[in-house]
């Protein structure tokens, strides 16, 4: 996790101090001091994802993290999915990029509200910088939230956000063995989105292979294969969001596999 891979808190909006305590006990980098650093760093992110999670089941909003390598398509899934759901529901999206805002402009462009975080040389978002988003005007309804991560495989799967729902997107521009490299990203999501289909043509991707290590991981994740270029398989994805939204609504709890 970040105490190790040299992740650095430059997140814009908000200081975190246990990074601060991982970059000082990095000076001197025992192994049981950089244990001790990232117990300390996941317990003040789990008690910040419990403030966030408390702050959504207030006003009915349920919250999706998105996690993916870079360029696997979740803003241009976003983009095709909110044009599927507005109207059904108030929409925001929280984008978490290195740097720039161009992520959240695209999905300002369809007209749904959304703010971007960097964070700057950090590789992952953290439930603290999720936390100061929910004041936004557009959070006080019932409603859905999207909150793409920073692409990484590794990080944002450490960090729990307070989300009900995760989802690990892997394109198959991408290798059908990534849910064995990176198992900590399937073993936390509900969903694997494979993406991209519209280019399976073209590359030696075995969808079949890649939903079976996923599973060698996490019997239960369920598993999606689909095109936000053409539409095929969105339909299938924007159904597991209502029904997911709906048990939330009536349980509270995510959707199980
Ligand atoms: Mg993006």
């Amino acid at each position: 996790m970040c105490g190790i891979c040299g992740c650095e808190s430059s997140t814009h909006d908000h200081a975190d101090d246990g990074h601060a305590a991982a970059e000082s006990m990095q000076q001197e980098s025992t192994p049981t001091k950089l244990i001790d650093v990232e117990t300390r760093i996941q317990a003040k992110n789990d008690a910040y994802a419990a403030q966030v999670r408390s702050r959504l089941a207030a006003t009915g909003t349920w919250a999706c993290n998105l996690l993916s390598s870079p360029g696997a398509g979740k803003t241009s899934l976003l983009v095709e999915t909110i044009k599927a759901l507005q109207g059904s529901a108030p929409l925001f999206v929280i984008e978490g990029d290195q740097q720039t805002d161009n992520d959240a402009e695209r999905i300002r462009q369809t007209g749904t509200p959304a703010v971007q975080i960097n964070t700057g040389k950090g590789c992952h978002l953290d439930a603290h910088s999720i936390l100061h988003q929910l004041d936004h005007p557009a959070l006080a309804e019932p409603g859905l939230l999207f909150i793409e991560n920073v692409g990484n495989l590794i990080c944002p799967a450490a960090f729990d956000l307070g989300e009900q729902a995760r989802v690990c997107i892997i394109s198959v521009t991408e290798g059908d063995d990534k849910p064995l490299k990176y198992p900590d990203a399937v073993l936390g999501s509900d969903l694997l989105i494979i993406s991209k289909t519209d280019l399976a043509p073209y590359v030696d991707f075995d969808i079949g292979r890649c939903v079976s290590n996923a599973r060698k991981i996490n019997p239960k994740i369920n598993a999606l294969a689909l095109s936000a270029k053409n539409g095929e398989g969105m339909q299938a994805w924007i159904d597991w969001i209502k029904t997911s939204h709906h048990q939330y609504q009536q349980t509270g709890t995510m959707l199980s596999a």
